[in-house]
């Protein structure tokens, strides 16, 4: 690659008139392609099936991500929301009107809900796991509890296994939301190693462009309940007869797409290891930048990168990420902001989390995915670094920026 010119002065950032350091967007979207012929091979399937008939290559691929999964049943959907609301219909315990989720989570999982005409029951999630534990969705769980709705965060797993206990002990189906484990795995009841998909009455995915698996778009939803995949598939198919049926059918096209990925994942979870590594070696420099680490005991994607700004970090974190999109570096704050405090236009039930108001401040998603090289990653940590040197300047300048009209 080109050698940069390292920058003097903080004159020299985007953000206050400098040119860009990227001519092209680094984004937090895995926007993983497929070798072409591989896709088209599969593509090439939907002609050659007798009659054409819809759905053939869809089939194939819920057989495997069934199996990729280690469970009974997998039911493919056009989208992780429309796969959502789905298995929150067919799992809500009938009159019951809550749902507990995390707050600090993906940003539609309210509306999903809302959509269902349930209410979202917002809980804490673990300040050193960022994930809902047994521990902070248990007090939220009450009578009129539908659902309980626990969210894999995006750096490690919950710990499913407890979540289900908790479930179980209180009477509560609970739906696991797996987008961001897709290749985890969590150890169960039993202390065996299950991979993320078995856990719960069932789990959702999505094969957004952005995630693991990239379908172009597209869903499914995995369980061990026959009479549950049954319904799920009676639901999407549109059924006349049941309330909450829509047209949600995965299209062979994407079921194609998605199984090319899904041919070539390992070396996809190697390359974002080796991302990961380099980030790892690159931030360890920088004060007030600690890089989460993926826990290694068990299989992991190792494919989002966040960090959490510490009280060491001397610029805010709203600075630090418009520094950071000024030079089309795509960072991100981490879940912001929190559920629980977004207006809301449809009927929920407020909430006030100290814990999550506090750890929705500190955290931020870094460049990921194929379209970020090594290099790039040596860049970012090299205009962090450059940031951290050179706050002082960087406020005042920002603060004279300000005062102009
Ligand atoms: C993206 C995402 C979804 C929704 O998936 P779509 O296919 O984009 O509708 C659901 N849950 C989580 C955690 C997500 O990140």
């Amino acid at each position: 690659m080109d050698v940069r010119p390292t920058r003097r002065s903080v004159s020299e950032l985007a953000l206050f008139g400098g040119s860009k350091w990227f001519d092209v967007p680094k984004s937090t979207s895995n926007l993983v392609g497929p070798d072409f012929d591989r896709f088209l091979d599969y593509s090439q399937s939907i002609f050659d099936a007798a009659g054409r008939p819809p759905g053939t290559v869809t089939a194939r691929f819920e057989a495997r991500l069934a199996a990729f999964h280690e469970t009974g049943y997998c039911v493919a959907f056009c989208s992780g929301f429309w796969a959502l609301a789905t298995a929150i219909v067919a799992l809500a315990r009938p009159g019951r009107r809550e749902v507990v989720i995390p707050s600090l989570t993906y940003r539609r999982m309210a509306d999903v809900i809302a959509w269902t005409g349930l209410l979202p029951r917002f809980c804490e999630v673990d300040a050193d796991t960022l994930a809902i534990s047994a521990a902070t969705a248990a007090p939220w769980i009450c009578d009129d509890t539908a659902l309980l709705l626990a969210v894999h965060p995006i750096v490690n797993c919950c710990d499913a296994q407890a979540l289900a206990d908790l479930a179980d002990e209180t009477h509560v189906p609970i739906l696991f939301d797996g987008v961001e484990s897709v290749y985890e795995r969590c150890i169960d009841g039993q202390g065996r190693s299950r991979k993320v998909g078995a856990f719960g009455h069932a789990e959702c995915f999505s094969l957004h462009a952005s995630k693991l698996i990239n379908g172009f778009e597209g869903g499914y939803v995995t369980t061990n309940d026959a009479a549950l995949a049954r319904r799920l598939v009676d639901l999407r198919n549109g059924s006349m007869v049941l309330p909450g049926a829509i047209d949600a059918r995965l299209a062979d096209m994407h079921a194609a797409m998605a199984l090319a990925n899904l041919d070539e994942l390992d070396a996809q979870v190697a390359r974002n290891r080796a991302r990961y590594e380099r980030y790892r070696v690159a931030l360890a420099a920088i004060q007030g930048v600690r890089l989460l680490t993926f826990d290694e005991s068990q299989p992991t994607s190792y494919k989002n990168i966040v960090v959490e700004l510490t009280a060491e970090w001397p610029l805010t974190r709203s600075l630090t990420l418009e520094m950071l999109n000024a030079e089309n570096i795509l960072a991100r704050a981490y879940y912001a902001p929190p559920l629980h405090s977004k207006p809301m236009a449809y009927p929920h039930i407020a909430a006030e989390l100290p814990v999550t108001d506090q750890l929705s401040q500190r955290f931020m998603l870094l460049p990921c995915g194929e379209f970020v090289t090594l290099d790039d990653i040596d860049e970012v940590a090299k205009l962090l670094s450059f940031a951290c040197a050179h706050a002082d300047a960087v406020r005042a300048c920002r603060a004279s920026q300000e005062q102009k009209p």
